[in-house]
This record gives structure tokens, sequence and C-alpha cells, in this order.
């Protein structure tokens, strides 16, 4: 199975959609981590709805779901970029008792932020405990006014999923296609979602309509952490914790919670570091 996303049209109603289907960019997001099934689950579902979101959108930045709730699972972020490079990782309490979704979060909502380099777009919505996809579609009737049906699907080896949208400003989709189109994503199972190449999946899913299929766009895992973002973290930090802990751990190792990537900061760093801030300091008093 190959890392993409696959765009179709309805030529017979104003639906588009597309598929999405990762395999080894998501081992790769969770290979550092040792996340829990019901985790992973929801960790997979999230990056295979930003993906299809990502891709729904055209734009030129990155799209972020974060996940907040006060529940076992306490933060969820997932990353695409409009070049389909993506990121993300879960944060949860200590306790492993969760099995259902519902049980994973408390009070949870999802943030879904567009940033394009000049004003970041945000909406909000609150996650139903029945599922990500009931609270997304709920996300993309209200806040993005774009009626969608979505189906998403993850486990410790594949993740999918396939997004239907009504094409804006179109009318003459009648009620009944509409609930059909429903049912067949409903219905679907991991299994079929992961086990054919989009074009056939698709083939098969909407055999009684008439779908123009797109050429595959690749998706990749990417990490775009750098030293210069480790440091922005020792900083913020304080001089005198980071000195504190040099002087006891001999090196502070910093570790990106997306890829895992560890970096080492010893005394002579560290006392670089806040040197740099103090010269940075001076300046804006003069
Ligand atoms: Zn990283």
């Amino acid at each position: 199975m190959s890392d993409q996303i696959v765009p179709f049209v309805f030529e017979n109603l104003p639906v588009r959609g597309s598929v999405i289907q990762l395999e080894r960019s998501w081992q790769r997001m969770i290979g550092e981590h040792d996340y829990a099934p019901v985790v992973v689950e929801t960790l997979g579902q999230a990056a295979a709805a930003t993906g299809l979101i990502a891709h729904s959108l055209k734009f030129d930045g990155s799209v972020t779901m974060q996940i907040q709730s006060s529940g076992e699972l306490r933060m969820l972020v997932m990353q695409c970029t409009s070049e389909l490079e993506m990121r993300g990782m879960a944060v949860t309490s200590d306790t492993h008792e969760a099995q259902t979704f519902a049980d994973l979060l408390d009070k949870a909502h999802c943030a879904i932020t567009v940033d394009n380099g000049e004003r970041p777009y945000q909406g909000i919505v609150e996650v139903s405990a029945e599922s990500l996809v009931a609270s997304l579609e709920n996300y993309f009737g209200r806040s993005v006014q774009v009626p969608s049906l979505l189906a998403l699907f993850a486990d410790g080896s594949k993740t999918g999923g396939i997004l239907l949208q009504q094409m804006p400003g179109q009318t003459g989709l009648a009620d009944d296609d509409w609930a059909r189109l429903g049912f067949i994503l409903d219905t679907l199972t991991f299994d079929e979602m992961t086990g054919d190449e989009p074009m056939r999946l698709i083939g098969k899913l909407f055999a009684e309509d008439d779908v123009r299929v797109f050429g595959p766009h690749p998706v990749a895992f990417h990490c775009p952490c750098s030293r210069a973002r480790a440091e922005e973290v020792l900083k913020m930090l304080g001089e005198e914790d980071a000195i504190d802990a040099v002087e006891t751990q001999g090196t502070i190792r910093v570790t990106c919670e997306y890829c895992g990537r560890e970096r080492g900061f010893d005394a002579v760093d560290i006392s670089k570091l806040f040197a740099d801030n103090v010269v940075a300091g001076s300046k804006i008093v003069q």
C-alpha cells in the first residue's frame, strides 16, 4: 500500500470525494511511541482526516487538528501541509483504562487551524463521544458549511479514510442519493478500506455511480523540527533551571515529541544560549 490521496468526482451527482491510505508514514508517526490501541486508533483516524482536509483546501500552508480533553487523552495534534507532509502525536494521562473513543475523552473539543502564512483561520467543534467521524461531520456542516460524509479507520499498521463533500454552490443533490452515499460509508470496513488500491476501492464502493478518478498525490511523514526550536524550548525553561539541569545531568537532552529526534546541549551550549539572550536583551534596552 502506498501513502497517497486519490481525488474523484461523481459525474452524476454534485459531489466530490477523496480517499487516503497511509502505511509507512503512519508507522513512522507512532513508531517512537507506546500508545494504547484506542489512542493509536484515534490518532490514526485524525491523521487520515487531517490529510483529507488539507487536500480538500486549495492553499499553501498547513492544517493542524488539535484535540484537547480532560479525559485520558489530554491532547492530540495532527498537522498536514499543503505538500501533504504530515506529523502528529498524542499526550495521555498515566491511567491506561480507556477501551473506547468515548472512554478516552472528557469535555473534549477539536480545533482545526488553517495557516496559510497570512491570517490563520480556526474552527472549533465539540468532540462528540460517539466518534471522531461524527464530530468532524458536524464541523464541516456547521463551521465550514460544506455538508460532508466521512469514514475513518486505523490500526497500528495502516490508516485510511474517505471524504465526500457536496460541491459548494451546486444544487440538484437528492436526499436519497446523499443518504445512499452515507450508508455506503457507514457500512465500510477496515479491511475494505485498506485492502484495495484506491482506484479499485472507489470503483467497488460507487459501482452504481459514474465516477471520474484523478491521479494520486503522495503523502509523506516529515517533521520540520530543528535545533533552533529546541533552543526556544530551553529558553522557556529559563537560565537558572537550564544551568541546574546541565550541572546534574551533564547534557540536557531535548526530544522532539513528533519524530523522536534527540538533541543534546552541554554546559558550553547552555551558557552560549543564555549569553545570546543577554546580548539580545541589551540591544532592546538601547
Ligand atoms: Zn521532530
